[in-house]
């Protein structure tokens, strides 16, 4: 089974304020589910940043530790591990928290086809423990939901208001219902009173700390490119993406997760600037200056052809856009890829 309890979490109470945000006499305490992956620990260094005490829950299915390592000893940050679909360790029912994220729950497709039913319940029941959580301290919470509750989307680029095409029986139906049911959730608890919640769809989003073998598109091509393999495109690599790098889609998710006016519902995330996959593979290739072949490989059932946000809903509420040309996004990337393949070279026995 997956490592449950607790291994380490200091009381969140009665600490002094150093710096930082400041409330009531304490720090800020945000919850971050699922903060040891890719896009969670990016957010609990900027929450540390902005004078936040972190709590970070997750149960390491597809995070890992030296995501947080770095963090380790910072005083202001607490790790729990536990994995949400159970009920939430005694500690964390006792702790008192002023904003929840909930960003639990592997996002790469191979990762979340691998345990279908756990992804399902992981959106479901954890999103559940998490509100209730939340309901109990008071707290705010912003729930990371997807682009993939638009589906296969007849309607380009996509808007809030869209109610999306998707197969409810497909193979990526665990992650895509399983984020619409999240969703679901999240506004019944806000119709009731019950919990500010708030909810963010992501569109792919890419940068340092993205799993070499998560499968998706930005972390094969680079590794690809980077150790001299064939550049795998699904079908006719014509598909199209828009990818948002890290720190941009990071300072989205503060935004909609501080800002005072009530949203509407929903609201996209992620980089307007649409390209073709074909066209990414290019751009790392030109990049890295790889002399890696373009092959083709199968489409994966019921990939999405088109998917591009709009973001004027987040333009307007949180006077949020993208920053962070491609071009540098990757060359950040590739920098950090780059540096790991160096480390597992090392690390691999002679
Ligand atoms: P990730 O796999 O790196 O992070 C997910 C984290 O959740 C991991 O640390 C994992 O161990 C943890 N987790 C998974 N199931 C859990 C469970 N049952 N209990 C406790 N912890 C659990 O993925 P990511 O890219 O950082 O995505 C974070 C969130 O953002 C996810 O909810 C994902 O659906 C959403 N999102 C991401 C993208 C993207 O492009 N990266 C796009 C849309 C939505
Ligand atoms: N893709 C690809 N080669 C790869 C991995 C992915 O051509 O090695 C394609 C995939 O079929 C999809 C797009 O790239 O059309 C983005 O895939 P990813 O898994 O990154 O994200 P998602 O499909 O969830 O948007």
């Amino acid at each position: 089974g997956r490592a449950r309890g607790l291994s380490r979490c200091r009381g969140t109470r009665g600490r002094q304020a150093r710096d930082g945000v400041v409330r009531n006499g304490r720090h800020r305490t945000v919850l971050v589910a699922g903060g040891a992956g890719f896009l969670g620990s990016h957010l609990c260094d900027a929450l540390i940043a902005e004078g936040a005490h972190v709590l970070c829950l997750d149960s390491f299915l597809t995070g890992r530790q030296r995501n947080i390592q770095h963090l380790a000893r910072d005083p202001r940050f607490d790790l729990v591990e536990a994995d949400v679909c159970d009920p939430l360790p005694t500690t964390l029912e006792r702790a008192r928290v002023d904003a929840v994220f909930n960003l639990a729950c592997a996002a790469s497709p191979p990762h979340y086809q691998a345990d279908p039913e756990h992804t399902l319940m992981t959106c479901v029941l954890g999103t559940r423990h998490l509100l209730r959580l939340a309901e109990r301290s008071g707290a705010r919470f912003l729930q990371a939901s997807t682009s993939e509750v638009y589906g296969d989307p007849e309607m380009h680029p996509q808007r809030e208001d869209y109610r999306g095409c998707v197969n409810p029986t497909g193979p990526r139906a665990c992650y895509d219902e399983g984020k619409r049911a999240a969703e679901a959730l999240a506004f019944d608890f806000l119709r009731a009173g019950r919990v500010e919640a708030r909810v963010a769809r992501i569109f792919n989003t890419y940068g340092p700390r993205m799993r070499a073998d998560d499968g998706r598109v930005v972390s094969n091509v680079v590794t690809q490119a980077l150790t001299g393999q064939d550049i795998t495109l699904y079908g006719d690599g014509r598909q199209t993406r828009s990818f948002c790098y890290v720190d941009d889609l990071i300072s989205g998710l503060l935004r909609l997760a501080a800002v005072e006016q009530r949203p509407p519902g929903p609201v996209n995330l992620g980089n307007p600037v649409e390209m073709t996959v074909a066209e990414l593979a290019r751009r790392v290739l030109a990049i890295t200056g790889s002399r890696s072949n373009l092959v083709r490989r199968p489409l994966p059932v019921d990939d999405p052809q088109r998917r591009r946000p709009d973001i004027g809903l987040a333009r307007r509420l949180l006077a949020w856009e993208p920053q962070t040309p491609l071009e540098n996004g990757l060359k950040a990337t590739i920098a950090w890829f780059a540096d790991e393949c160096r480390w597992a070279e090392l690390e691999r026995p002679a």
